[in-house]
């Protein structure tokens, strides 16, 4: 579900909610129904009727839905492959048929997740505990794996096999102490030997549970075509087809831990030929999703964007969708194009750490049509660290509109109109918003009925401040948002 300003609404979107109006006596009526497909009559209507925006469903929704990783599938993954890792090296380094079948069922369930759920499919997951990094790499090479082998049209069997290579090729590196394998600095020529023995010594402890093709892939992942890497120098076709699988996948997320995205499929095109097989490479450079459906990114120029499309033929410049500094979805800009040049992807992830009140940077949604600027907080718009809002706006107030007041609890108009309703709505909405970017704080507009933070009026029109808080600023703390007022920012 998105929130779509009402001058981007395009005929084929479909609501999200019920659109719902207020009569000057406060009663509801239905004007559009949720799940209606809107055509350019309804587009006319919303306009019309002033409504700022509305809540669309995502036209993906149902792909998108496939998308989304669960944590506890996250967790569960990773806890598996811990609790292998952790028995073999308790048992000092001795594998048994207890592992071999945990090994077994780990794969079939990650097979089952990526090829038919589509869910995974040359995605990592992105786990953050450095500490668990061995395991993690070990689940993400795996995916990745997979992913590759799926498209290389590898059988059932062998799509396991592979699977059961990639999680235990590194199972070897657990021999190594833990001093040499998390130290930053540059390693001697006696650590990166022993480093370099992890291969053999996986090989060694599985050499009589697992067939001679998991055997080949864990041996030779470190194996380069033109017959430079380790532990035995093999060239071209004497590399077994998992080992040249798993070198790709291995480096790809190894490096991509370290460099930008960028930079790892340079790495590997520039490799292709020389350390990677140029048809595997060729193929997972075609297929890898560096910037998946629906994530965020940051551009050069500051702004955030969403992941809308992937680029087959560039993995590095999806189409996007640029949010607008009210939150709302702006413009659609594929990266591919050459006009477009100028533009790129610096981060993933967004910026945002505010919710600003929009009539403090310029915008006209004041209830007096007025225009001011806090120069301040617009800045942090301007560089893409502020989502604008108004919440009266957003609950479908106009500009400008009589002045409200709080008054026993309800928010009235001048001429004694109860607009809480209004105000509640838009409250809503921004918490909404704050909540969909992870926001966790607020610069509100002092003494507004629904912004102020310490002082509101009193209800009397009388330009009397009492202490209290604006229904907005209500719901974001009760939220544990963070409420600064503007006077005190
Ligand atoms: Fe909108 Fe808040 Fe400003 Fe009032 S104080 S105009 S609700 S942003």
């Amino acid at each position: 579900m998105r929130f779509i300003s009402s001058d981007n609404l395009k005929p084929g979107m479909v609501l999200a909610m019920d659109l719902v109006l207020y009569n000057k006596y406060n009663f509801k009526t239905l004007l559009l129904r949720e799940g209606l497909e809107l055509n350019n009559a309804y587009i006319k209507k919303i306009c019309s009727n002033s409504i700022s925006g509305v809540y669309i469903k995502n036209e993906e929704a149902s792909i998108l839905e496939k998308r989304i990783i669960s944590e506890e599938f996250e967790a569960d993954v990773l806890t598996k492959i811990k609790d292998i890792y952790y028995n073999y090296k308790l048992k000092n380094y001795v594998f048994d048929k207890r592992m071999l079948l945990q090994v077994s069922d780990l794969a079939d369930y990650l097979i089952e997740e990526t090829i038919l759920t589509k869910a995974l499919l040359y995605r990592v997951l992105e786990y953050n505990n450095k500490e668990d990094y061995l395991f993690q790499h070990g689940i993400n090479v795996a995916i990745l794996s997979i992913s590759l082998g799926n498209s290389l049209e590898l059988s059932p069997h062998m799509l396991h096999e592979l699977t059961m290579a990639a999680l235990l090729h590194d199972i070897g590196m657990l021999h190594v102490s833990s001093e040499i394998l998390y130290q930053h600095d540059s390693l001697t020529d006696e650590e990166l030997k022993i480093i370099r023995e992890h291969p053999v010594n996986a090989v060694k402890a599985l050499i009589s549970f697992v067939s001679s093709d998991v055997l080949m892939g864990i041996a030779c992942h470190h194996e380069h075509i033109d017959g430079s890497g380790y532990p035995y120098g093999l060239s071209g076709e004497q590399i077994h087809l998992f080992a040249k699988i798993l070198a790709i996948c291995d480096v790809y997320q190894d490096n991509l831990e370290k460099w930008e995205p960028s930079q790892v499929i340079q790495y590997l095109s520039e490799g292709k030929n020389v350390k990677f097989d140029a048809d595997i490479t060729e193929e997972f450079l075609k297929n890898i999703i560096v910037y998946p459906i629906d994530h965020y990114v940051i551009l050069n120029n500051g702004k955030t964007a969403i992941v809308i499309k992937n680029n087959p033929d560039d993995c590095l410049r999806p189409v996007i969708q640029i949010i607008n500094h009210d939150g709302s979805l702006g413009e659609e800009v594929d990266l591919l194009n050459i006009k477009n040049n100028h533009i790129g992807i610096v981060g993933k992830g967004h910026n945002f750490e505010y919710i600003v009140s929009a009539c403090l940077c310029g915008e006209n949604t004041r209830y007096d049509g007025k225009v001011f600027v806090s120069n301040k907080i617009k800045k942090l718009v301007d560089e893409g660290k502020a989502i604008m809002v108004c919440p009266e706006v957003l609950g479908g107030l106009k500009v400008p509109r009589l002045p409200c007041e709080i008054k026993n609890g309800r928010v009235v108009n001048i001429t004694s109109d109860d607009k809480t309703e209004y105000f509640v709505d838009g409250a809503i909405k921004t918490y909404e918003i704050a909540k969909k970017y992870g926001i966790k704080k607020a610069i509100l507009k002092e003494k507004s009925p629904s912004c102020g933070c310490k002082y509101v009026y009193d209800g009397t029109f009388t330009k009397t401040l009492i202490h209290g808080q604006g229904i907005t600023t209500r719901l974001l703390q009760l939220k544990d948002i963070e409420v600064i007022s503007d006077e005190e920012f």
